[in-house]
C-alpha cells in the first residue's frame, strides 16, 4: 500500500510585509503539500522568506490570502484559542538555536510540554526517557544545558518538539550552528526518528548535502513553492 497522507498543506497563500511605503511580497499564491512519513528539504537564500513560510504552516502568523490545512483541517478563520490548541497537539518546531531552559534537565526539557499538555509526571519521564533514548543521549538526560554539547542541545531539542508526538515537525535550519560532522550526526537522529514515527517533516536548510538525503527539495521562487 503506498497511499499518501496529506498533513500539512498551503493553499494559495499570500503574505505581504508593508514597510512604510514598500511592499514586499514574500508569498503570492504559494501552494504546497507535505504527507505522511515525508521529509521535504526548503532551501533557499537568507531572507527569501523561510522562517515567514514556516511560521505561517506552523500557525505562528496568519496569511494575508488563502490558507494552512493541518490534518484536512482549514486553520485561517479559527480563533487563537483553536489555532493554540492545533500548534500544540499537532506541531513541533526546531529552531536553530536550541531555545532549551537552562535552569531544567534535558529530560525535564522534553518532560515540560508534555506537562503542559495534561500528561502526569510519571508519563512525561517515562516518554522523555525514551526520547532521549531514541536520540542516543540518555546518558545526558539529568544534564542541564550548558553541559551539553552544541549537537547535544539540539538533539534534546528535536526530542523535545516530539514529547507530544505531533504529526508534522517544523524546522528552521536545525544544524545551521553545527560544524558538518555534528550536523550530520544530528540529522541522522531526526531522520530515524521521522522514519520511526510517520511524522511529516519540513526542514529548512542551507546544507545541499542534507537537503540531498530528504525524500523533496522545494525552494522559494517569485513568492511560490517549487520542486528543484
Ligand atoms: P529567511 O528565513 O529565508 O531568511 P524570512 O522569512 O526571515 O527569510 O524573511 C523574508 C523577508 O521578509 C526578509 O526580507 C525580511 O526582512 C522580511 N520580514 C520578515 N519578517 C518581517 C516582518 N515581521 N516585518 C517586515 N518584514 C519582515
Amino acid at each position: 500500500m503506498n497511499e499518501q497522507v496529506t498533513i500539512l498543506e498551503l493553499k494559495g497563500v499570500e503574505r505581504v510585509y508593508v514597510q512604510g511605503e514598500e511592499r514586499l511580497s514574500i508569498l503570492s499564491g504559494a501552494d504546497f503539500s507535505l504527507h505522511r512519513g515525508e521529509m521535504v528539504a526548503l532551501v533557499a537564500p537568507s531572507g527569501a522568506g523561510k522562517s515567514t513560510l514556516l511560521h505561517l504552516a506552523g500557525l505562528l502568523e496568519r496569511p494575508d490570502a488563502g490558507d494552512v490545512f493541518v490534518s484536512g483541517r482549514a486553520c485561517g478563520k479559527l480563533s487563537d484559542d483553536e489555532r493554540t490548541a492545533i500548534r500544540r497537539n499537532d506541531i513541533g518546531f526546531v529552531y536553530q538555536f536550541h531555545h532549551l531552559l537552562p535552569e531544567f534537565t534535558a529530560a525535564e526539557n522534553v518532560m515540560m510540554p508534555q506537562l503542559v499538555k495534561g500528561l502526569s509526571r510519571d508519563e512525561a519521564a517515562a516518554r522523555a526517557a525514551q526520547l532521549l533514548d531514541y536520540m542516543k543521549i540518555g546518558p545526558r538526560a539529568e544534564h542541564r544545558p550548558a553541559e551539553l554539547s552544541g549537537g547535544e542541545q539540539q538533539r534534546v531539542a528535536i526530542a523535545r518538539a516530539v514529547a507530544n508526538a505531533p504529526l508534522v515537525l517544523l524546522a528552521d535550519e536545525p544544524t545551521g550552528n553545527l560544524d558538518p560532522e555534528t550536523a550530520g550526526y544530528v540529522f541522522e537522529a531526526l531522520e530515524a526518528l521521522v522514519r520511526q514515527s510517520g511524522l511529516a517533516a519540513l526542514i529548512a536548510t542551507h546544507n545541499h548535502a542534507l537537503a540531498e538525503r530528504m525524500d523533496r527539495r522545494v525552494t522559494l521562487d517569485g513568492g511560490k513553492i517549487v520542486g528543484f
